[in-house]
């Protein structure tokens, strides 16, 4: 083990794009949740191309800063509005947004999630901190988790050292014992690291980041399986 790994006794993890990337999954949904509108509000589907319905979200986001936090409520509610605009039944929108937030959740997991979170869970308390809304049981990676800690939940996102802290609560260990897992240097490992916590940037050679520089005072990995060789586990 890393000796400056040496003390920690529980990790916790972001979600979107550190244990699968994120992007490809709601392109997907957003198609499924426009073939339903099509099927079930055809005004809506034909006035609300994705550049209108990107517009609205934007509208509905800067209308209510304080749902920041909180990617499903600023969804549902651009739904609700675009029914709305072109004359279908506002009420459709919570059967909508069902749709596309079970569409959200068939991710793809990268090959080493499984294999690494077999292996850092036989070991750790693993508690997972999202500012997304992907729900664990909902992808199946529920088993190995001892918790969870969600923006929308909590009430404020990372990069927020509360976040953090709740997560450090929640996996019942204090920051300068916990690892933080996760793919963006600003929500995740400059969160964690002004939190106390220890910082591991996950930082695949296909990924979006990984050209940048890392951070001072943060470990980086390619996948899970390096964190757990990193911690022997
Ligand atoms: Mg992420």
């Amino acid at each position: 083990m890393t000796s400056t790994l040496q003390p920690v006794t529980a990790l916790t993890l972001d979600l979107d794009d550190t244990l699968w990337p994120v992007r490809p999954t709601l392109i997907a949904a957003e198609k499924v949740l426009a073939e339903w509108l099509r099927a079930n509000a055809p005004s809506t589907a034909q006035n609300t191309p994705p550049a209108a319905m990107l517009a609205l979200r934007a509208e509905v986001a800067a209308e209510h800063p304080h749902w920041a936090h909180d990617l499903s409520a600023i969804r549902l509610e651009t739904i609700r509005r675009a029914l709305r605009k072109h004359g279908d039944d506002p009420a459709l929108a919570e059967l909508a947004f069902d749709v596309f937030f079970e569409a959200r959740h068939a991710v793809t997991l990268y090959d080493d999630v499984l294999p690494g979170l077999e292996r850092l869970a036989s070991r750790y308390p693993l508690i997972a901190v999202s500012n997304g809304n992907a729900e664990l049981h909902r992808v199946g990676l529920e088993r190995f988790f001892a918790g969870s800690v969600s923006a929308r939940l909590h009430g404020v996102a990372k990069p927020d050292p509360s976040i953090f802290q709740a997560a450090c609560a929640a996996a019942k260990a204090p920051p300068h014992r916990v690892l933080h897992l996760g793919d963006d240097l600003d929500t995740d490992v400059a969160g964690a690291l002004a939190a106390g916590l220890h910082a591991g940037w996950i930082c695949r050679p296909d990924g979006a980041h990984a050209d940048a520089a890392p951070r001072a005072g943060a470990h980086r990995f390619a996948t899970l399986l390096d964190v757990a060789d990193a911690l022997g586990v």
